[in-house]
């Protein structure tokens, strides 16, 4: 039976020392504060929005939300960020993506000053990651490192199995995994011979958007499995990537869907507020 990795529980002990490290900050007269923009009102959007705001009222980060309507044009939405990028009282600035058609996320992203991108999505940011000198990693990819570093498993010379080559999640995951020596493989719509790929995984990473996709076939014996995937099935009830009750028995260790990688995305979000604080007024 494998050991299941309890996103919540890893969430909590970061939390905690997050909780710490802002009082003192506060102490110090430092407030790290993160903006969140969420344009129209798609509802998914809404509730990640909710998340973050709550997440940063639970450890003390100052939080601003700035709803714009669904009509807000590109050039609008550029000058609240050149707002507060010019703010010295701002240290994070994020966009809740996917923002309406007619708004060029492109131009918006990398508007966003690189000192102040927390998710890690400009495109100076995204460089610097593969040059493995970032200051603030990409959320979800950090949070599965956290989450293996919590546990205790060494990365090092590991070849780690990913699926999924999207620009959030399988490309910044591949490379926080080559940074910790991992032997790295990208897998996706087009790799041949997919299962006997996964199956030499020690460390396989879902990130599909495909409910059960992964099945036991594709688990090598103790593997390490780490599921992205959220999936709404039609009873409303949340599924991962990962066929997790053909797969369990297989891995040594496995994260469930929900209560698995999800809670750390916001997790690491929190931290790369206090990190961008910390570095704009010089704080070690
Ligand atoms: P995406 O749609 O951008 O990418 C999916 C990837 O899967 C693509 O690179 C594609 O090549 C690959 N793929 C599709 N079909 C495949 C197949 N048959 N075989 C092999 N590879 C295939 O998705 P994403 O943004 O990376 O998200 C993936 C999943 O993770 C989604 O369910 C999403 O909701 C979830 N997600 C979760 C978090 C979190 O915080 N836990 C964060 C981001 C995304």
């Amino acid at each position: 039976m494998a050991t299941l990795i309890d996103g919540k529980k890893v969430r909590d002990h970061n939390l905690e020392i997050m909780k710490g490290e802002v009082a003192e900050l506060n102490a110090q007269g430092v407030y790290p504060c993160l903006c969140v923009i969420i344009v129209g009102s798609d509802p998914a959007s809404r509730v990640y929005v909710n998340n973050k705001k709550k997440a940063c009222e639970n450890i003390g980060i100052v939080s601003r939300e700035y709803a714009m309507p669904e009509e807000t044009t590109t050039e609008e939405l550029l000058s609240l960020i050149d707002e507060l990028n010019a703010d010295k009282s701002v240290s994070g600035i994020l966009c809740q993506m996917p923002v309406p058609k007619h708004i060029d996320s492109k131009a918006v992203l990398e508007r966003i000053d690189p000192a102040k991108d927390v998710d890690c999505f400009h495109p100076y940011n995204v460089g610097k990651l593969v040059q493995g000198d970032n200051v603030m990693l990409p959320c979800t990819p950090a949070g599965m490192v956290e989450m293996l570093d919590y546990m205790g498993v060494e990365i090092s010379g590991k070849h780690c199995v990913i699926i999924g080559r999207s620009d959030i999640v399988g490309k910044p995951m591949a490379l926080l995994m080559l940074q910790r020596n991992a032997t790295v493989t990208i897998c996706h719509s087009r790799t041949a011979n997919l299962s006997e790929v996964c199956s030499q995984a020690d460390i396989l990473v879902a990130a599909v958007g495909r409910p059960n996709f992964v099945t036991a076939d594709m688990v090598k014996d103790g593997a390490i499995i780490l599921d992205v995937g959220i999936n709404r099935m039609e009873d409303g009830k949340l599924c991962g990537d990962v066929n997790f009750a053909e797969c369990e028995p297989k891995a040594s260790m496995i994260t469930p869907v929900p209560g698995g990688v999800g809670p750390m995305t916001i997790t690491m979000l929190m931290r790369n507020t206090i990190t961008a604080e910390k570095v704009a007024k010089n704080i070690k």
